[in-house]
């Protein structure tokens, strides 16, 4: 039985297997040692070494924090405009950019990167950051103060002077290994790490230019994407990746539930809802629908694709059209959380249940928390659904997903789901098949790289290593597998 009432002694691993700091206040951020109350236990444990590496990285974060001595000597040197020496602190400073299911992967993808570095991570809080999320790291703040000196980060596009692309570019720095740029480094680097990047930005995921980034102490980090995938095709850190991950499919697994907690206003509205439609069911199920297309929909081909996967791949039991013999089970044994911006598609889907018996005789109970219309990101009440939402799913046992969706990604990484990914409609039209069973629960890379920095030319980098491959839903993205 999974958790179905959160009770104030926990006998669980509240832990997570060591991923978790005993040392927080339970009370500040309830979902951070609850969560193992209504997740099922991860077959996945997190590697010895990935546990010694948090807890130094926890260290690190606490030295050089906010409010420390050590930040606010980083700090001066940061406005002096020069790199001095080699400093005891370095930093990774991630933009809040795009919506929250990106959000959540680009800060997963950043954390990995300050870890490989040694780097201190500390997060631009945007409009709601901080009514998201918990603190992850124990005794400081990830927050970036609010007095930090470099704080144009709307003017930090494609087009920053800033940019370590650009900078390479007009050659006020240079990557050549001889070093000849040493001396003449910036404080700072902005990343820009977005979708529409360009090929001076993308050598950032080069051997050559990691060595530069290496002296540069502050990195302004902006992006959109989970560039885990391409991390793992560095030389420079492929040792380090396969320690910490002997199973490379569980990064964004253990890195999720790692670093984000909701806050307690989110918990409220996870709990709650689970509580009251979720627990009791025998078996719950997840259909998350995100529709690209222009138009509000509901589609019938979209419709036609959700129930063909669902049917096809059992995860729904079929009605019986004619019958209307009554059911004789007196207990929900399936709920069906559906999460989408409109509510056409759960309308039709609980009707179906209601109007008609199902062949098995199971009842089926149909659910859906929201339908907030449109994308709202500078909302905040807006963005705690989504989390809510998006945390709802990965308690569930089974996961539809819809292509290209982040926030399906989000789900199922944290719950540890190889969910059913419908493919995306083309010409108004339901795929055949309808959906598949994905490789990996790892995020999908939509926008990675395909160059070969060391012959200098372009290549297929997701037919380098067995463990980087293209994804199910995007021709061109690479997941890790
Ligand atoms: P992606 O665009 O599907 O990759 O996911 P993102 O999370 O990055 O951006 C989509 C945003 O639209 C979300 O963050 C929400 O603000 C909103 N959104 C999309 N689908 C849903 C949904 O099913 N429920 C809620 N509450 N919001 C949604």
């Amino acid at each position: 039985e999974k958790g179905s009432s959160a009770s104030s002694n926990i006998p669980k691993d509240k832990l997570l297997a060591g991923l978790l700091d005993a040392g927080f206040d339970e009370g500040s951020c309830l979902s951070r040692y609850q969560a193992v109350l209504y997740r099922k236990e991860s077959p996945h444990l997190p590697s010895p070494y990935l546990l010694e590496r948090l807890r130094k990285h926890e260290a690190l974060q606490k030295k050089c924090g906010p409010n420390t001595e050590l930040y606010n000597k980083a700090v001066e040197q940061l406005k002096s405009g020069q790199t001095i020496e080699s400093t005891e602190c370095n930093y990774v400073v991630w933009i809040s950019y795009s919506g929250l299911g990106n959000r959540i992967l680009t800060l997963a993808s950043a954390f990995l990167y300050s870890l490989l570095t040694n780097r201190v991570l500390l997060i631009d809080r945007g409009a709601d950051l901080a009514d998201l999320f918990c603190e992850p790291f124990p005794e400081t703040s990830w927050l970036l103060p609010l007095d930090f000196p470099v704080n144009q980060f709307n003017s930090f596009d494609i087009k920053a002077p800033q940019s370590y692309g650009n900078m390479l570019e007009k050659k006020v720095i240079s990557n050549s290994v001889d070093g000849a740029s040493m001396g003449s480094l910036p404080a700072y680097a902005y990343l820009h790490l977005a979708h529409d990047y360009g090929d001076f930005d993308k050598l950032f995921f080069c051997e050559d230019d990691q060595r530069v980034l290496q002296k540069i102490p502050w990195l302004v980090l902006r992006s959109d994407n989970y560039f885990v995938p391409s991390l793992f095709l560095i030389p420079t850190y492929e040792e380090e990746l396969s320690q910490l991950f002997p199973k490379k499919d569980t990064v964004f697994h253990h890195l999720g539930r790692y670093l984000f907690h909701p806050t307690n206003r989110v918990w409220g509205l996870i709990t709650r809802y689970y509580q009251s439609y979720l627990s009791k069911a025998k078996e719950r199920v997840g259909i998350q629908i995100r529709v690209f297309d222009t138009g509000i929909g509901p589609f019938q081909h979209v419709l036609d694709q959700i129930l063909g996967c669902s049917l096809k791949e059992k995860l729904l039991p079929g009605i019986n059209a004619q019958d209307s013999v009554v059911s004789t089970s007196d207990v929900t044994s399936k709920a069906v959380i559906v999460t989408s911006l409109h509510s056409g598609y759960f309308e039709k889907i609980r009707n179906m249940y209601w109007e008609h018996p199902t062949i098995t005789g199971e009842i089926v109970g149909v659910y859906q928390p929201s339908h907030e219309g449109y994308q709202q990101t500078e909302k905040q009440m807006h963005n705690m659904k989504a989390w809510a939402e998006m945390y709802l799913l990965s308690l569930t046992d089974e996961l539809v997903t819809s292509a290209w969706s982040t926030f399906g990604y989000v789900a199922q990484g944290l719950g540890g789901l190889k969910p059913w990914i419908m493919f995306k409609p083309e010409n108004q039209t339901a795929p055949d098949p309808p959906c598949r069973r994905v490789m990996s629960m790892e995020p999908c890379f939509h926008a990675p790289p395909f160059y070969d920095c060391k012959a200098k030319r372009g290549v297929d980098t997701g037919a380098l290593v067995p463990h980087v491959k293209h994804c199910e839903d995007m021709s061109w993205g690479l997941k890790l597998v």
